[in-house]
């Protein structure tokens, strides 16, 4: 069973692990696609809670960042907590994946591809919009955004998975990466972090 840390609960068994991309439009637009959420998954076993080392995935030579905010689910589709994350994303394998329209399982879901800070609620009274999300490699800032840029805001997005899916408690949501994404090389430190939140998950590609 994998778990993910709810401050003031402790422990939580985390489900299914649903990923949006595209859902900022500057980052559609580096990507050349449209500016349209898509939705994948990521095993449960993705999840690298508290960061430290991933292990280099396998036929792979091009692993880029991508800082994300990340929901946990509660019961009754409410959204228990956020955290910051990266959905590392195994660039050359998903491209050729793209190119045959494969899945993108591989490039996605390797083991240790989510990185996740705990978790914490939203505190009383905060805007989505104002969560701020930065990701810096060796020091230097190479993504930074607000929530307030996403197409689909976090209670959108928890609507139309639902729309698709049936969400349970203590599943987990990368609600998609502004523009910056780029590659990260062996050793070097990762840093993702909200500053509203107090939030960071720091890693290393080994
Ligand atoms: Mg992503």
């Amino acid at each position: 069973m994998r778990t993910v840390t709810l401050r003031g609960t402790g422990p939580v068994a985390a489900g299914t692990v649903y990923a949006l991309g595209r859902n900022y439009a500057e980052h559609a637009k580096e990507m050349n696609a449209p500016a349209e959420p898509v939705v994948f998954l990521k095993p449960a076993s993705a999840l690298r809670p508290g960061g430290g080392t991933v292990p280099w995935p396998a036929g792979s030579a091009l692993v880029h960042h991508e800082v994300e905010l990340v929901l946990l689910l509660g019961e009754g589709r409410a959204i228990a907590g956020v955290a910051i994350g990266v959905d590392l994303t195994a660039r050359d394998l998903q491209d050729e994946a793209k190119k045959k329209a494969q899945p993108w399982a591989r490039s996605k879901g390797f083991p240790g591809s989510a990185p996740v800070s705990e978790f914490v609620p939203l505190p009383a009274g905060a805007e989505w919009g104002a969560l701020d999300l930065a990701l810096t490699v060796d020091g230097a800032e190479r993504q930074r955004d607000r929530a307030s840029s996403m197409l689909l805001p976090p209670p959108a997005i928890v609507k139309t998975l639902a729309r698709w899916f049936d969400l349970d408690a203590g599943d987990v949501i990368f609600t998609g990466t502004p523009k910056g994404v780029g590659p990260v090389e062996r050793g070097q430190l990762v840093r993702a972090a909200c500053d509203a939140l107090g939030l960071a998950v720091e890693f290393r590609l080994a």
